[in-house]
């Protein structure tokens, strides 16, 4: 009891000190007006149309974008912090596809690979074994045959999966993996081919793109280069026989070819007020790339991102021209992170290589997706432990909600218990890890996640614009406060 109360005391007593401190300062910022939904609606359409195809990272789309960008900035009257006096920072992707010579056969029948079979991990691998059909894997069905240096071929089941998560379709055969792989190495198996069931056959369209991409990672991280392990196909069903024939051989030869290609950051910024102050900067973060040209729905292929993430894009903008019509204390710097998409590539390359002094990035405000679902909600994760870093940094961020637009916030998505794993699936993750006070705006997942209809035309603009509001507020206090917000001593991510 006592150390609540005495906590609750030093609560009301942090806060109204604080607030007589620097309520000169963070009162509504003054160039609020300068939001203006008809410009994120405009320059949200620009951005999520079919004239950038999906903005995919590595690609030509991504740099064109990227080109728009800087005009963009430049208009707005931000100054480049990218290379060389420009507003890019350019950074190689690490990338491993199977190469096209690698070949898979059962018997005396080849095998169209992505037709016929997937090659389901990106993994160079020789194996020559007979294949022992298993059933559905059961221990018991393990135990009646050794499995070492055997092909071990499973009839999937989605037994004691949940898959009541987004876009199940894309993630089965990953869960369907975690069941067996452990003990299959166990018991050293060289392969697995797993049968598909009737969700396996659904997955079958919905996986390809992602498994004929292949891998990406940026230097030194644990994709960059393929690694040899277990490796693991799936057969479609009707090919069922092909492995139930008592002393059938499989023979794959499994090439992986390694190639870089170029991603890119970009970094603007608008100069503080004060002379000390302005050495240091409030980070607004957002991804420009997007998952391109893939997997048709009806007739569009075209991903084209606009939660995802051209929302936050425009804002930032939006941010930038209202710190430009009217600057804080602290400078502020905006990253339009490229291949997120890919695996925070933009972000892990900028935590680790900043353009600015990095003991001079005072806060990073990130947000991915902020522009659908109920008109009246949303979400801040990095809010509760084990997520929270600076207690200090999401009291200005809920005191900015309370102040503007007053969302009715979420806090099941920060659990470290949520299915989705939200906190772990944006560019303010590698920040947090590298030790800047970090957090996330978000108003969450919807149906067309992902897919070709995440488009322009349905984005709610004037949540977008309240959203905005609150990522500038937030940014606004952090600029203009005495302190720059402190990290919690003992910050620890459960994964
Ligand atoms: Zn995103």
């Amino acid at each position: 009891m006592k150390v609540t109360l005495i906590a609750v005391i030093s609560i009301i007593v942090g806060f109204t000190t604080g607030f007589a401190q620097t309520s000169k300062n963070t009162a509504a910022p003054t160039a609020l007006s300068a939001i203006k939904e008809t410009d994120l609606k405009k320059d949200l359409y620009e951005m999520a149309s079919d004239h950038f195809a999906g903005r995919e990272a590595g690609t030509l789309d991504e740099l064109k974008v990227s080109m728009w960008w800087a005009d963009k900035l430049r208009a707005a009257g931000l100054r480049p912090v990218g290379d060389d006096g420009t507003f890019f920072q350019f950074f190689s992707i690490k990338r491993n596809r199977i190469a096209t010579n690698s070949t898979v056969t059962i018997g005396t029948e080849s095998l169209l690979i992505w037709k016929d079979v997937l090659v389901a991990i990106t993994t160079p691998a020789k194996v020559t074994a007979p294949i022992v059909f298993v059933g559905n894997g059961s221990k018991s069905e393990l135990d009646r045959v050794d499995v070492k240096g055997k092909v071990v071929a499973i009839q999937a089941t989605p037994e004691g999966l949940n898959l009541n998560v987004s876009l199940w379709e894309r993630r089965y055969m990953g869960y369907v993996l975690n069941k067996y792989r452990t003990e299959l190495i166990n018991r050293g198996a060289a392969a697995i081919i797993f049968i598909t069931d009737a969700a396996g056959e659904q997955s079958w369209n919905q996986v390809l793109p992602a498994m004929k991409r292949g891998l990406y990672d940026i230097e030194g991280g644990p994709n960059a280069v393929a690694a040899s392990v277990l490796p693991v196909f799936w057969l479609h069903n009707s090919n069922v026989n092909m492995v139930k024939n008592e002393g059938a051989v499989f023979n794959a030869t499994i090439n992986v070819e390694q190639f870089d290609y170029p991603s890119v950051n970009i970094i603007g910024k608008v100069d503080g007020t004060d002379k000390q102050l302005s050495k240091e900067y409030v980070l607004f973060s957002g991804h420009q790339d997007h998952d391109g040209v893939r997997l048709a729905y009806g007739t569009d292929s075209i991903y084209n991102g606009a939660d995802d993430n051209a929302a936050v894009s425009v804002a930032l903008l939006a941010i930038a021209r209202a710190f430009k019509a009217s600057p804080g204390k602290r400078s502020a710097l905006f990253v339009w992170h490229g291949a997120e998409e890919r695996g925070l590539l933009g972000s892990k390359w900028y935590a680790m290589h900043p353009t600015v002094e990095k003991n001079s990035i005072v806060a990073v405000l990130n947000g991915d997706m902020i522009g659908r679902n109920n008109p009246d909600s949303a979400a801040l994760l990095g809010v509760q432990p084990p997520h929270r870093n600076s207690s200090e940094l999401v009291t200005m961020a809920l005191q900015s909600n309370n102040e503007g637009p007053k969302f009715k916030l979420d806090t099941l998505w920060d659990k470290t218990t949520h299915v989705e794993g939200w906190y772990f699936r944006s560019d303010h993750l590698p920040y947090a890890r590298a030790g800047y006070p970090a957090i996330f705006f978000t108003t969450l997942l919807h149906p067309d996640y992902h897919t070709p209809m995440d488009e322009a035309k349905r984005i709610d603009y004037a949540k977008l614009k309240r959203m905005t509001d609150w990522m500038y507020r937030t940014g606004w206090k952090v600029a203009n406060a005495s302190k720059r917000p402190a990290l919690e001593a003992n910050f620890k991510l459960e994964r």
